[in-house]
């Protein structure tokens, strides 16, 4: 497996990453060297962290949040808060605005990503210059969707991780970038969520319960008639492959959305990720290689029981379009089940994949 040293060429034509912000100022360096980063995305310093439904203070100082947006303002890199609580209705909205104005001693942000419609009007007034970007976490997987959350003054689009193995909604967003010529996607490429999982919506919750039942260090079967069990993420596996119907995208099939024009920029998760982690995962997509075990980049949410690895070298050529266009008709379709078959190897080092607290 590579991990990138030196600064490669970016070639022509080839989209930037936003990357996260682990709180290693270093691995952002690095990163930002390469060429391949456009954006930095980051959780609010200490009392002002609103990136998660959770109201837990942000790890990080707000010190070390203005060095971050400094580094990144001197080397001509965007800056991306993260506001995306599910509902910011009970926050001091005038308090976030006072946050996101200090910010500018260092060199101010770029953009923010919002998950909650109603604080947009807001921020679109306060900060005209701030470009307003949407949240995996707004759900949006529709061209209806896109041009409503355009009108409503949101102009960069983290579409839901469902529509990286849609491409023909993909291709209808595209055509709206005809009469919204500001409009950008951006594409999340390894989530760990399944692909139309009707849990999504609740996605955040599930994280609160699991923190809550740990704190008060109790099993989640305790919760909701001992019907809840808060370990796993709620999506019904029913077999292995599923794994593979995750639409995480590979990094050598990156290529094909950018030669489509499906999307204008990629994001990497996650920012909990340590550091070693994170270098793997922003090594293989800057080199849209990977010599691996795909679910490493891209980690289910399901469980830390990985019996198998799915060699990502031993993937067919035409996954990103066989899966991209399939529909999902799996029930007469076993595409999957063949790349399985060729993929999969036992998971001999016993290695038990850690939970990730899924906070692109
Ligand atoms: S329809 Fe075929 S290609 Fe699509 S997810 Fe199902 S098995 Fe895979």
């Amino acid at each position: 497996m590579k991990i990138l040293k030196h600064n490669p060429q970016v070639s022509a034509g080839q989209r930037k990453y936003s990357i996260p912000y682990n709180g290693d100022l270093d691995l952002v360096r690095w990163a930002v060297k390469t060429g391949h980063v456009y954006e930095v995305y980051f959780a609010g310093g200490a009392g002002h962290d609103l990136s998660t439904v959770a109201s837990r203070d942000s790890v990080y100082s707000s010190n070390e949040i203005e060095k971050l947006v400094a580094f990144c303002s001197a080397q001509g890199i965007g800056r991306n808060l993260l506001i995306n609580k599910s509902v910011l209705y009970f926050e001091n909205v005038k308090r976030l605005l006072a946050y996101i104005r200090s910010l500018e001693r260092a060199g101010g942000v770029t953009a923010v990503t919002v998950a909650d419609q109603r604080i947009v009007p807001y921020l679109s007034r306060a900060f005209p210059e701030v470009e307003i970007q949407a949240s995996v976490f707004m759900h949006i997987d529709s061209a209806l969707k896109a041009r409503e959350a355009w009108r409503n003054g949101i102009k960069s689009l983290c579409l839901d991780v469902s529509l990286n193995r849609n491409i023909p909604e993909l291709e209808r967003i595209r055509e709206l970038k005809r009469y919204y010529k500001e409009l950008r996607v951006k594409l999340l490429v390894n989530h760990g969520c399944y692909c139309n999982c009707v849990h999504s919506g609740r996605h955040e919750d599930w994280l609160v319960f699991r923190d809550l039942m740990k704190r008060q260090g109790r099993k989640g079967r305790h919760a909701l008639g001992a019907l809840f069990d808060s370990e796993p993420c709620a999506f019904r596996r029913t077999s292995w492959v599923d794994e593979i119907k995750r639409p995480f995208i590979r990094p050598e099939d990156v290529c094909f959305y950018e030669n489509n024009g499906l999307a204008d920029h990629f994001k990497i998760a996650y920012r909990n990720d340590s550091s070693e982690e994170l270098r793997v995962k922003l090594s293989a997509y800057f080199l849209r290689s990977f010599d691996g075990d795909i679910f490493r980049l891209a980690p289910s949410n399901y469980r830390d029981d990985a019996e198998f690895i799915c060699s990502n070298k031993d993937i067919p050529k035409n996954f990103v379009t066989m899966t991209g266009r399939c529909g999902y008709a799996c029930e007469t379709c076993h595409y999957c089940d063949e790349v399985a078959t060729r993929a999969f190897k036992p998971n001999l080092s016993g290695h038990q994949r850690r939970r990730k607290d899924n906070i692109a």
